[in-house]
């Protein structure tokens, strides 16, 4: 949520800056950064506040303390308390990962959480990463003007995702000014009167860049290491602990859902992992399975990349046969009046039965738009079905019909 405030605060920053294309002339647009900190603060105090109340309604009895293990049905909390029970669930989330170059500790660095709480911006930034979080604070700080460059080691940023959206947000990040490196290993870091200078390898080249801050943006572990599970048989694999399909532990009483177990680090999933494990604790006799069928990841930059289901890569890696269309949304209606033109949407599914096993959308709204292909694959639509539900025009969610339409058409060609 914090992030999300920032970014559409980004957002609107960077539509009143660029107006010309709507015939409208910009003006001199200024910012407050400490107004846009001090918004996002407040938003997220009162949602905070909301879940502290729902907490205090009688129905839990809710501890502000940090818990650890002492047998395995009793924790010891650091308020001096203890507290037994029957049952568990791990719920400790995860923590930053070490960084892994001990020269970028001695240099120091801003992580996720201190780059909330900048008071003001920094020239320059140097963001290590090319996941979601990294990607969402640099364009969140390039469109608030800090010279930023991003450093990802994989050939792509974000790599779980297929190249072809990958691309289009290096594309658009690099006409926003972002420098974007590709294809890195990291070598040092170094402190000088200059500032904060990293040092990699670009393919075979040996390239250093300097600025006022460094973002780390390299990942988070689970955040399990105090928890003493060693000691009461939970077992863990670097620091996850490892559950089965019921969220079950290696201790039958004890077990755990979220970003400690992962394997995806998204809050609708720790939800749903975290509803299992309390269902199947009251229900023993007949627990149910979690299933990632419909997993669902967005990254909220602009345009926003989302994807459920199977991507291409994954299907592949899977051998799981598959059919793919895509269509862009410079050739569509609703985003041409927007002028929001990067990006397309990509259907896959079954080439016998037709069925819809994955979507992905890098465009405008992507991460709402998604929710459509998530509906469809929960009741296990089609692409003819998708294809010939009516959809209103001029909108962004009908440009899906064009892929399904595709796909439809090949299926019945044989
Ligand atoms: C910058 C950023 C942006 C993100 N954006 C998104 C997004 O847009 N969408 C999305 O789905 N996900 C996003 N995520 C991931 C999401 O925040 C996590 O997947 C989610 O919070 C996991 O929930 P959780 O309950 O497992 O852990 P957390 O939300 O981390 O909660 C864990 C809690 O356990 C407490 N705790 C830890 N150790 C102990 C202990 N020993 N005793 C007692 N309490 C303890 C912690 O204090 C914390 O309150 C983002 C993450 C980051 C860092």
């Amino acid at each position: 949520m914090p992030t999300k405030a920032l970014l559409y605060a980004a957002e609107v920053h960077h539509l009143a800056r660029h107006p010309e294309v709507f015939g409208i002339e910009p003006g001199e647009v200024r910012f407050d950064f400490a107004q846009v900190m001090a918004r996002k603060n407040l938003l997220i105090k009162g949602f905070a506040d909301y879940r502290h109340e729902q907490l205090k309604d009688g129905r839990f009895t809710f501890i502000r303390a940090m818990a650890r293990f002492t047998d395995e049905h009793t924790l010891s909390l650091d308020n001096g308390a203890s507290v037994s029970a029957d049952h568990f669930v791990i719920s400790t989330g995860s923590r930053i990962a070490p960084s892994p170059l001990p020269a970028l500790d001695q240099v120091g660095y801003l992580t996720s959480d201190t780059a909330l709480k900048l008071n003001s911006l920094p020239k320059s930034m140097i963001v290590l990463g090319g996941g979601s979080v990294a990607l969402e604070f640099a364009q969140f700080f390039s469109r608030f003007g800090v010279k930023v460059t991003l450093i990802q080691r994989s050939p792509h940023v974000l790599h779980e995702v297929d190249p072809d959206a990958a691309e289009v947000i290096e594309s658009v990040f690099r006409r926003e000014g972002i420098e974007v490196f590709t294809g890195t290993k990291l070598l040092g870091a170094t402190q000088s009167a200059q500032g904060k200078t990293v040092t990699f390898l670009h393919g075979t080249d040996k390239r250093s860049v300097t600025g006022d801050e460094i973002l780390f943006g390299l990942g988070r572990v689970p955040n399990t290491a105090s928890l003493n599970l060693e000691a009461i048989g939970v077992e863990t694999e670097w620091d996850r602990i490892v559950t089965d399909e019921h969220m079950r532990t290696s201790v039958p009483h004890i077990y755990a859902a979220g970003d400690c177990t992962g394997p995806y680090e998204i809050v609708h999933i720790a939800v749903q992992q975290g509803e299992m494990a309390g269902y199947n604790i009251a229900n023993p006799v007949e627990p149910r399975k979690i299933d990632y069928r419909l997993r669902t990841e967005v990254v909220f930059t602009e345009p926003q990349i989302a994807t459920v289901g199977l991507t291409e890569k994954e299907a592949r890696t899977r051998q799981i046969a598959y059919l793919a269309a895509s269509y862009p949304f410079n050739d569509h209606g609703k985003s041409l009046i927007m002028n929001a033109l990067d990006g397309f949407v990509k259907l896959l599914c079954d080439p016998v039965t037709g069925e819809i096993i994955g979507g992905a959308c890098v465009g405008p709204l992507g991460g709402e738009l998604i929710h459509e292909i998530i509906a469809a694959m929960h009741k296990r639509m089609t692409v003819r079905e998708l294809a010939t539900m009516p959809h209103y025009h001029p909108t962004l969610a009908e440009i899906w019909t064009y892929p399904a339409e595709e796909l439809a058409e090949k299926i019945a060609a044989g």
